[in-house]
C-alpha cells in the first residue's frame, strides 16, 4: 500500500501557477501515450487509469487556466474545444455506449495537476454519485 494516497497527494497539491508535469509532456520531455494532438490540444492516456479507458485532454497553452475556477471569458473558445475533442476521442476509443468526463478543481475537488484538464473515462459502468 502506498504511504501517501492519491487523495492525500491531491489535498497536499496547493493551487499554483508553477510549471506542471503536463508542460513536460507538451514539450515531449517526458513520454506520453498520445491519442490525439493538434495545434491547440493534446490528449494522452492517464498514467494511473481509473477505468479501462482513461484519457487526459489538455490545452497546449495554459494561459492562466490552472483550473476551471480560474476561467475567464477569453477561455470560452478553448473550453468548448476541449469538450468537443473529448467527444472525438470518445468516438475514436469506441465508447459508443457512453462515457464520463470529469474536471477536478482545487483541493476539495481532488485536483493534483494545476493545468486545466478534462478526464475522459469509459469502458466500464460508471457509478453515481462519484466519490
Ligand atoms: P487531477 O488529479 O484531476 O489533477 O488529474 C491529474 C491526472 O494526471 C491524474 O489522473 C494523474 O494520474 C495524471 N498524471 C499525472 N502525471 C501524469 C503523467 O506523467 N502522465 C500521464 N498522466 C499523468
Amino acid at each position: 500500500t502506498m504511504a501517501f494516497s492519491e487523495k492525500e497527494a491531491a489535498l497536499a497539491a496547493a493551487p499554483s501557477d508553477a510549471p506542471t508535469v503536463f508542460d513536460k509532456i507538451i514539450q515531449k520531455e517526458i513520454p506520453a501515450d498520445v491519442v490525439f494532438e493538434d495545434d491547440k490540444v493534446l490528449a494522452f492516456r492517464d498514467i494511473s487509469p481509473k477505468a479501462p479507458t482513461h484519457i487526459v485532454i489538455i490545452p497546449k497553452v495554459r494561459d492562466g487556466l490552472t483550473g476551471l475556477s480560474q476561467a475567464e471569458e477569453r477561455h470560452c473558445d478553448i473550453l468548448g474545444y476541449l469538450m468537443y475533442v473529448a467527444k472525438l476521442v470518445a468516438k475514436q476509443e469506441g465508447l459508443s455506449d457512453g462515457f464520463r468526463i470529469v474536471i477536478n478543481d482545487g483541493p476539495s475537488g481532488c485536483q493534483s495537476v494545476y493545468h486545466l484538464h478534462i478526464h475522459l473515462l469509459g469502458g466500464r459502468q460508471m457509478n453515481w454519485p462519484p466519490g
